[in-house]
């Protein structure tokens, strides 16, 4: 099977060759040299008012008056570079998963630089905004899936899919320019998972394996139903691959909030 698998590559490799997306040098699709090009962002305002806020945190004010649900939204890297901006496109549209690797490696980066991966591991959760079920069958992954993936691997912080279900088949984000439409686009199109609603009936969190699914051993876990709420006392990091107004991750910490406390890094 290894043989098989390792054949079928040549052959792909043959006839379709990587190239960097960066400098054309052959054989991968991103080289050493080009991969420094990717930079984690620094930055230093509040991503509700524009006021200073260390890593793109609400600022106290915006806390104290509850303007979001999220409290903060951190970005990785710098939409303006064209060379992250390529990678993203084949990785999303032209469907080369291994791009993966330097992505997650950039989000791990800016993790680390932001001390948000010195946190004990066991306080924070990560979990990967949902894919459409329409949208997942064409694209055959969920990018976000596979970001959260590699980052939980890597970090060793626990994840957890299919805690929230994108119901409403929005149209992709970046066909609407318009801040206001590109809001109501995406409007309440997030709902808690079933199992996880509605409050907890157990105060003890679920475990998870690596890849977020509920480990099956249920007798192990003393009698835990899945109503449990895993978020209790958690940091819960949204995982998304592109961030335009925040749109997205603002409902779906919409559809989370009967599960989470009000607490964010900063506070804890
Ligand atoms: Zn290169
Ligand atoms: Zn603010």
């Amino acid at each position: 099977m290894a043989i098989l698998f390792k054949t079928f590559h040549w052959c792909l490799d043959l006839f379709f060759p990587k190239y960097c997306l960066g400098c054309g040098l052959e054989d991968s699709y991103l080289c050493s040299d080009c991969s420094k090009l990717l930079l984690p962002l620094k930055s230093v305002s509040c991503f509700i008012c524009g006021r200073r806020s260390p890593v793109g945190y609400a600022c106290k004010e915006c806390c104290r008056a509850r303007r979001s649900h999220l409290s903060g939204i951190l970005v990785a890297s710098d939409w303006n570079n064209l060379l992250l901006r390529q990678i993203i496109y084949e990785y999303k549209y032209r469907f080369i998963k291994e791009l993966v690797d330097p992505l997650a490696e950039l989000m791990i980066t800016f993790l680390r630089t932001n001390k948000l991966a010195d946190w004990p591991t066991d306080q924070l959760i990560l979990i990967p905004v949902p894919l459409h079920g329409r949208r997942l069958t064409w694209r055959g992954f969920n990018q976000s899936d596979l970001l959260t993936q590699k980052i939980s691997a890597r970090l060793d912080i626990p994840l957890i899919k299919n805690i929230l279900i994108r119901f409403r088949h929005a149209l992709p984000q970046r066909e609407i320019k318009n801040h206001n439409a590109r809001a109501a686009n995406i409007k309440n199109a997030f709902a808690l998972s079933k199992n996880y609603s509605p409050l907890p009936s157990s105060q003890v969190p679920l475990k998870f394996d690596f890849k977020g699914n509920p480990k099956s051993n249920f007798s192990e876990l003393n009698g835990i139903t899945k109503n449990s709420n895993p978020l209790k006392n958690k940091i819960i990091i949204l995982v998304d691959d592109i961030c335009t107004t925040g749109s997205t991750l603002e409902d779906c910490a919409r559809a989370l909030s009967p599960l989470r406390d009000w607490s964010s890094p900063e506070d804890k």
